[in-house]
């Protein structure tokens, strides 16, 4: 089943106090129930694959027996991220530019007001767990490359190879075409015949190729948790830490208020911290949509003076505490999708465009 948001006027901000305006219905009237609490348990991923509704499935199973959100979260996390055709999460995501493959994630528990996130982490399938760890067994927030698999072997996580035979080989075409005048590819005399007849046909024409995802969860007792989990930019520089787990950037959770998460351009989703405004604007009154409308507009401010033609790859997910959800993606020609199960079932939604045809 698949729903639109509504579009709206963008930069219409006097709705300020948006409160109780479902500009976007939690999963559209009549799917949603609320709980004799007033809560309404909620699970949603940035994912709108089959991979993404298996993990809303999971993390459902906990939250409709009455688990926490951080339990739900972690579960339907671990599902995308050991999917081995996912690219752009834990197993199977893009390597580095050295064929390496770096792992960045965060977590975040609104209930007890506790982060952790790990960053560069490598041979580790489920990042997101390690980033709950840190966040309850250490007085830290965020370990990096090899401290972070220190910590994750120290808890007994097994070291695995996270390069599939198809991320390599996405990599190799990658560094084969990256340049025409290193030393990567067929020898000079073959290239225009060998890019003819093409040896990696069956492997898709990646440049930089953003992808991570995000899941936010609100539990029968009214508590949040949010998690973002990727491989990040593929082909980054060695050590490129992006947004995803960094707090306030990737991911933020406010009990009182709500969650947001962020996937797209890591560099733009730091500078603005982005989920920590858009948590901010739900605080303020906004709405979900609203807030996820407002951090990709205030993104978009910060360039006009500097190059107004730019229009950066984010997208934004958000939930408030009353169950209300938005979406919404800078540019593109296709709305942008999420996956959201509550008690009512499983339900594909559709977000909002910011700047259609960019
Ligand atoms: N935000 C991630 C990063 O910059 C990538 C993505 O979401 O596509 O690493």
């Amino acid at each position: 089943m698949k729903k639109s948001l509504t579009r709206r006027s963008f930069f219409f901000r006097s709705l300020g106090a948006g409160a109780g305006v479902f500009l976007f219905p939690p999963v559209s009237a009549g799917i949603i129930q609320k709980s004799t609490k007033g809560i309404t348990p909620l699970i949603i991923t940035s994912h709108s694959n089959e991979t993404g509704r298996n993990a809303m499935e999971a993390g459902w199973e906990i939250l409709r027996s009455g688990g926490s959100a951080v339990d739900a979260v972690e579960k339907a996390a671990n599902v995308i991220e050991v999917d081995p055709e996912d690219t752009s999460v834990g197993y199977g995501g893009l390597p580095n530019e050295r064929g390496v493959v770096q792992l960045d994630s965060s977590f975040m528990d609104g209930k007890t007001y506790s982060a952790g996130a790990v960053a560069c982490l490598e041979n580790i399938k489920t990042p997101s767990s390690v980033a709950r760890l840190v966040m309850q067994h250490t007085d830290h927030v965020l370990l990096v490359g090899a401290g972070a698999l220190e910590f994750a072997k120290a808890w007994g996580f097994n070291e695995e190879d996270l390069l599939t035979e198809k991320a390599r080989k996405i990599w190799l075409r990658w560094k084969e075409e990256l340049s025409p005048s290193d030393d990567w590819g067929a020898p000079e005399h073959l290239q225009n015949i060998q890019k003819k007849e093409s040896y990696w046909k069956d492997f898709p024409d990646i440049e930089h190729h953003y992808g991570t995802t995000n899941v936010l969860a609100i539990d029968s007792n009214g508590d949040i948790a949010g998690c973002t989990t990727t491989s990040g930019l593929s082909f980054k520089l060695n050590g490129r830490v992006g947004d995803s787990p960094i707090i306030g950037a990737g991911l933020y959770v406010d009990n009182e208020v709500g969650a947001a998460g962020a996937t797209g351009r890591g560099e733009d989703v730091i500078k603005s911290c982005a989920s920590y405004y858009m948590v901010m604007r739900m605080k303020e009154g906004r709405t979900p949509q609203q807030a996820c409308e407002d951090a990709l507009k205030m993104i978009t401010d910060k360039y006009l003076k500097v190059n107004p033609g730019f229009f950066p790859s984010e997208k934004f997910v958000a939930i408030n505490k009353s169950g209300e959800i938005g979406c919404a993606t800078m540019k593109g020609t296709s709305n942008p999708k999420m996956s959201v199960r509550t008690e009512k079932g499983f339900t594909l939604l559709e977000g909002t465009i910011a700047f259609p045809g960019k």
